[in-house]
C-alpha cells in the first residue's frame, strides 16, 4: 500500500517520557526519522502510536467469533477508532467451539484487510474460569484444567496469545506453566482466588490480569484476593475497561500510583454491539442488553463487556489525570510489550509507522496502519 515515497506528519508527538512538537518522515511504512522542534509544543494535532486492543470480542455489529467477513468488518471497525493492532477474543465455549475459532483466524490471519487493524493472534477468555466469578460466560462451559488432558488444547496453540484462568482451580498451576513453555502468555482472571492462590498464580508464569477489579476477588481487608495480588506484584500486567463504569475512576488512582507505569494495560473488552446503539443481541450464547455505555446480561445488573473502543479509553484516562505519554503507553506499548513485540508500538526510528492523528480533544482525526493514512469515525 506504501509508494516508497517518503512523506512527513508534524505535530505535538507523544514520545515515551514526554510530549514534543516535531515532525516525524516515513517511508516504506516505516519511520525514518524524528525531528523535535526547539520550542516546546503549543498546538497543532497529537501524534501517538497505533493503539492496541489485546482483549476485545466484536465491534459494530462484527462477532470475533463469527466468520472472516465478521472478522474483516470488526477489523475495519477497529482501525476506524486508532486501533491498529489486535487480538480477536473468544468467550468461554465448548472447547470444540474454541478450536473452530481458532481455525478461523489462522486461517484468516494472512487475508486480514490492509484497511483494518493488524490481528496479532487471538486471546481465549476462557473456558478455565471460576463458576462463581462468570460474570457473562455462559457456566455450562466452563471447564477445570485437570480435567483437561494436554492433547485437547493442543489444537488451539498455534496463535494463542493470552488465555484467562482462575488460579485456584485444580491444575491451574500446571496448566500456566505448560502454556508458557508454549510461549502463550496467561492472565489471571474470574476468579475467587485467595491472595495466595492468585500469588502462586503469577509465581508460576501468570503473566497479565484480565480486567482488574471485574469478575474477582478484590480489595478485602480480612480476604484480600487476586485485585491486591495483581496490584502488589510489579511484574504482573492489569487489564483496565476504563469506560467509567466496569471500575469507578476514583478507584484508578489505586492501579496508576500501585503499578509501575509500564505494566497498565487499557482493554475494551468490547462487544459486537459496541457502536451500534442502544439494543438487545446475543453474546456468547447469553441475551445481552445496551442502555447508554453499560452493557448487562439481560434482566439483570452483571456486567457483560464493554461498547467503548480504546480511543474512549485513552481520553477517559488522560482526563483522569494521568500524563499523556503514560495514558498512550497503556494502549501500545504496554501490550505489545505483553506480547514480546518491539517492531512498533513507539514514535522512533525504525518502527512501523502505526499511528494515530488526535485532536486537541483527544479525538481520533485519521489514523496510519503501516504508512497509510485511513479515515477515522467521525469525532462524536
Ligand atoms: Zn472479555
Amino acid at each position: 500500500m506504501t509508494t516508497g515515497a517518503a512523506n512527513t506528519v508534524s505535530g505535538r508527538l507523544v514520545l515515551e517520557d514526554r510530549v514534543a512538537g516535531g515532525r516525524i518522515t516515513i517511508e516504506d511504512g516505516r519511520i525514518a526519522a524524528i525531528d523535535l522542534d526547539d520550542e516546546p509544543a503549543a498546538n497543532g494535532p497529537y501524534l501517538a502510536p497505533g493503539f492496541v486492543d489485546v482483549h476485545v470480542h466484536g465491534w459494530g455489529g462484527h462477532d470475533a467469533m463469527g466468520d472472516p467477513d465478521a472478522l474483516d468488518g470488526m477489523a475495519r471497525q477497529l482501525l476506524r477508532h486508532g486501533v491498529t493492532s489486535f487480538l480477536p477474543t473468544a468467550l468461554t465455549a465448548p472447547i470444540g467451539a474454541l478450536v473452530a475459532f481458532a481455525e478461523r483466524v489462522r486461517t484468516w490471519l494472512p487475508d486480514a484487510p490492509a484497511d483494518g487493524a493488524e490481528p496479532l493472534g487471538f486471546n481465549l477468555e476462557g473456558p478455565f474460569l471460576a463458576a462463581a466469578r462468570r460474570g457473562a460466560h455462559d457456566p455450562t462451559h466452563l471447564q477445570v484444567p485437570a480435567g483437561v488432558p494436554r492433547r485437547t488444547l493442543e489444537p488451539l496453540i498455534d496463535g494463542l496469545r493470552l488465555l484467562t484462568i482462575a488460579p485456584e482451580l485444580a491444575g491451574a498451576t500446571d496448566l500456566i506453566r505448560w502454556l508458557r513453555d508454549r510461549g502463550v502468555a496467561t492472565s489471571i482472571g474470574h476468579s475467587a482466588a485467595t491472595i495466595e492462590e492468585a500469588q502462586a498464580g503469577y509465581d508460576v508464569g501468570g503473566t497479565s490480569t484480565t480486567h482488574l477489579f471485574n469478575a474477582m476477588s478484590g480489595v478485602d481487608h480480612r480476604a484480600p484476593g487476586v485485585a491486591v495480588a495483581a496490584l502488589l506484584d510489579d511484574a504482573a500486567y492489569v487489564e483496565l475497561i476504563a469506560d467509567k463504569i466496569h471500575v469507578h475512576p476514583a478507584l484508578w488512582p489505586l492501579i496508576t500510583r500501585l503499578k509501575p507505569p509500564d505494566r497498565l494495560l487499557l482493554v475494551s473488552d468490547a462487544i459486537a454491539l459496541a457502536g451500534m446503539g442502544d439494543g438487545r443481541g446475543w453474546v456468547g450464547g447469553l441475551e445481552v442488553e445496551v442502555v447508554g455505555q453499560r452493557v448487562t446480561l439481560a434482566g439483570t445488573s452483571t456486567l457483560a463487556g464493554s461498547v467503548i473502543a480504546l480511543d474512549t479509553a485513552v481520553r477517559n484516562v488522560a482526563a483522569s489525570g494521568v500524563p499523556l505519554p503514560a495514558a498512550v503507553a497503556a494502549a501500545s506499548r504496554n501490550p505489545l510489550a505483553l506480547l514480546g513485540i518491539s517492531d512498533r508500538g513507539r514514535i522512533a526510528a525504525g518502527q512501523r509507522a502505526d499511528l494515530v492523528e488526535l485532536d486537541p480533544e483527544l479525538r481520533v482525526r485519521r489514523v496510519m496502519r503501516a504508512g497509510t493514512w485511513f479515515a477515522a469515525d467521525p469525532p462524536g
